[in-house]
């Protein structure tokens, strides 16, 4: 009864081939992801539908395709990248093999538009089973590449029934974006369904590897982060990345392994990273790590199968030792004292530096003619260099503020710590904090299966996502690409700052933008805030008081007794307790005393003395009937309140301390230049309501000066 051999159909042996290599939408994600950065893009926008089965829409930026090569993009073994044998050993490009576009267009519909910068259009192009279905068609378009897979496994009906779940592959979509995201910072990924307007993965151009993390992650890994980085000339190596300290832990350990700019999996790796931490760790938690490794292209199996995501490389056990004591000395270096880690986020060492060092050199390919002649370094020469006693700058402010009465002496001493340590109230002193201080940090969701997904809160109520679309859809995406890639220049006034972009000078209305970007914290960060714990808890009632004794209250006495007010005003917020405490993190204890606020941005404190008005406002103008509205006038009043103002209590000739005057120049610097530089998409009033005022255009002034 033996079957008769019979030759395979070539089709039918192509489509098995592909579907060993594209196993879900995720590995079809990543493979054309890949291909963008090889193409130099920047910007990569990736549009999904059902999971990526029904739909994937790539666009990028990059290089583009040449339409001679459009013919044989889609066959096998084509590729751009390689040409000899020898050439894989020394491969600084994600693909070589020529295999992965050929392998989706056996199992779907590809849909090829591309531009090259010296094309007179774009071209378009079908595929199917590796082969160009008619000659490219002319078309418009941007330079760059727009791939469409329409669907998936349409001839593959066993590798279709298999991927029952549009929401599995959608959450493995956005684990392998994310974590290219992070690797390629400093480039921009979005991520969305379609149809929807907000992206489930965003990173912006010029955001640092730990802006990324905070957005991919939340700000409560984020901030316990250590960088790591090391090389060693024998053994052909260097690391670099971010690993979480003692005082972190999730219940998976979370490794994002980069190997030569790959995503891979060592799971040797991992366990001997895992080793060093059991030490530190309490019983059965577990590390946050992006490790970024680079090994010499000759030492490691280049030639791996595109799904064989488990790598070895030569040397394996020395380097992985070698890793293993560089992390062991981190996290002693981190424990021993609390300095170590915020050194390594002062300015200088964060990405900030390496953005600056990019745009110059992107600058230097072009002639600069004299009068188009910018500083691109952000670090050089700025206005507070003149001012201040040099060897001043540069120091992180906490409890520096003047002391303008007893409450605010008690809500001075701010410190910071994660959301989840809601039931602590002990606050040892930092200097003789011991290990794992802090209880560990629970990971919130367990129930997905996706190995290690981000442990941030997601937040699906409609009103929040509204007031996300409204903000997106008010951005004015050229003052967000001056604020991206602006030089800072000076504070004049902790209320206007000048800043430079192109052969632009510009006076930003601090105050403004520093409230927006607030607000905007408050709606993305919704429901994922870690806590400003007061030291001394301050009761509602003396703050209501001290609001109602301000003139900025309008108190008269028709609006009836101040004390019966204030009362209102305690109970009326200790029935919303729960839902402040839930979403916004600020924390009123059952005697109505005020025990802690959000935060909003690491070594961010807001001035105490605005806290009064704060509580008032938040009982008299917030709408607390309709959820929209409450978010929304919440978010306003905090985001007052947090904003960076002109110090009001003090008279305007009274001398400032040096050390608060210091502390608000390095907050606007260090703090929110840098957030507005990343996270902040601006709205289109700024450009006409006075918040951004062009002062001077080098161009313009260049003609003055050549007639003198
Ligand atoms: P490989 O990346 O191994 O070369 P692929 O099948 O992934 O093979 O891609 C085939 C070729 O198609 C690439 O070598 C490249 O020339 C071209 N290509 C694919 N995607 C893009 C893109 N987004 N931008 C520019 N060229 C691309
Ligand atoms: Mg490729």
């Amino acid at each position: 009864m033996a079957g008769v051999i019979r030759r395979l159909d070539e089709t039918v042996v192509n489509r098995i081939a592909a579907g060993e290599i594209i196993q879900r939408p995720a590995n079809a994600i990543k493979e054309m992801m890949e291909n963008c950065l090889d193409a130099k893009a920047t910007n990569i926008q990736i549009t999904v539908k059902e999971g990526g089965l029904k739909l994937i829409l790539i666009q990028d930026n990059g290089s583009g395709i040449r339409k001679d090569d459009m013919e044989i993009v889609c066959e096998r073994f084509t590729t751009s990248k390689l040409q000899s044998f020898e050439d894989l050993a020394s491969i600084a490009t994600y693909g070589f093999r020529g295999e992965a576009l050929a392998s989706i267009s056996h199992v779907a519909h590809v849909t090829i538009t591309t531009k090259t910068a010296d094309a007179k259009c774009a071209y378009r192009a079908n595929y199917c089973d590796g082969k160009l279905k008619s000659p490219p068609k002319p078309c418009a378009g941007n330079q760059g590449t727009l791939i469409s897979v329409e669907d998936l496994f349409y001839n593959v009906s066993t590798r279709r029934k298999a991927l029952k779940s549009p929401s599995e592959e959608y959450s493995r979509i956005i684990e392998v974006v994310s974590r290219y995201a992070i690797h390629n910072s400093g480039k921009s990924f979005a991520v969305k369904k379609q149809g929807e307007m907000v992206a489930d993965v965003k990173t912006l151009l010029n955001a640092s590897v730990l802006d990324n993390i905070r957005v991919v992650f939340g700000v409560a890994v984020s901030r316990e982060l250590i960088e790591v980085e090391c090389e060693d000339q024998k053994l052909a190596f260097k690391m670099k990345g971010y690993i979480s300290n003692a005082n972190y832990s999730v219940k998976k350990c979370i490794l994002i392994l980069f190997i030569n700019h790959r995503l891979v999996e060592s799971s040797a790796l991992k366990k001997a990273i895992e080793t060093v931490y059991t030490a530190y760790l309490p019983k059965n938690t577990h590390p946050f790590l992006y490790l970024s490794l680079e090994i010499a292209p000759q030492n490691i199996d280049v030639n791996v199968h595109p799904t064989k995501h488990e790598v070895h490389f030569l040397h394996e056990d020395s380097i992985t030792e070698s890793i293993q004591k560089h992390i062991e000395s981190k996290l002693l270096g981190s424990n021993s004292s609390r300095t170590y880690f915020t050194q390594t986020l002062l300015p200088g060492l964060s990405g900030s530096a390496s953005v600056a060092k990019a745009s110059s050199s992107a600058d230097s390919q072009e002639h600069v003619y004299a009068h188009q002649m910018v500083r691109t370094d952000c670090k050089a020469q700025k206005l507070d260099a003149f001012l201040q006693p040099s060897g001043s700058q540069c120091r992180p402010d906490k409890a520096a503020e003047p002391d303008d009465s007893e409450l605010l002496n008690a809500a001075d001493d701010l410190e910071p710590c994660a959301a989840e340590d809601l039931q602590t109230d002990v606050q040892p002193p930092p200097e003789e904090a011991p290990l794992r201080k802090r209880p560990h940090v629970e990971e919130v969701k367990d129930d997905l299966t996706a190995a290690s997904l981000p442990r941030r809160r997601v937040i699906k109520l409609t009103s929040i996502t509204e007031l996300r679309e409204d903000i997106e859809q008010q951005t004015h995406k050229g003052l967000q690409e001056l604020l991206q890639k602006h030089s800072f220049v000076g504070s004049v006034s902790p209320q206007w700052t000048l800043v430079q972009h192109l052969t632009k000078l510009y006076l930003l209305n601090t105050t403004k933008l520093s409230q927006k970007l607030f607000y905007q914290i408050l709606i993305y960060d919704f429901g994922n805030f870690g806590v400003l714990r007061l030291s001394n808890p301050v009761p509602l009632y003396d703050l209501a008081m001290l609001a109602l004794d301000s003139e900025e209250s309008g108190w008269t006495d028709e609006d009836g007794s101040k004390e019966g007010l204030a009362q209102y005003i305690v109970d009326f917020l200790k029935q919303k307790t729960e839902m402040l405490e839930e979403y916004f993190s600020l924390e009123i204890d059952g005697e109505g005393n005020l025990t802690g606020l959000p935060m909003l941005l690491d070594n961010y404190t807001p001035a105490m003395e605005g806290l009064p008005m704060f509580i008032l406002r938040l009982a008299t103008e917030v709408n607390w009937d309709r959820e929209k509205d409450c978010f929304r006038d919440f978010s306003i009043e905090c985001s007052h309140f947090y904003s960076i103002r002109k110090r009001y209590t003090l008279e305007p000739d009274a001398e400032e301390p040096q050390d608060a005057e210091m502390s608000w120049q390095w907050k606007v610097e260090h703090v929110l230049f840098k957030a507005l530089r990343s996270l902040f998409s601006p709205p289109k009033h700024f450009s006409e309501d006075g918040s951004v005022l062009q002062i001077a255009s080098l161009p313009e002034l260049y003609k003055v000066f050549e007639r003198c």
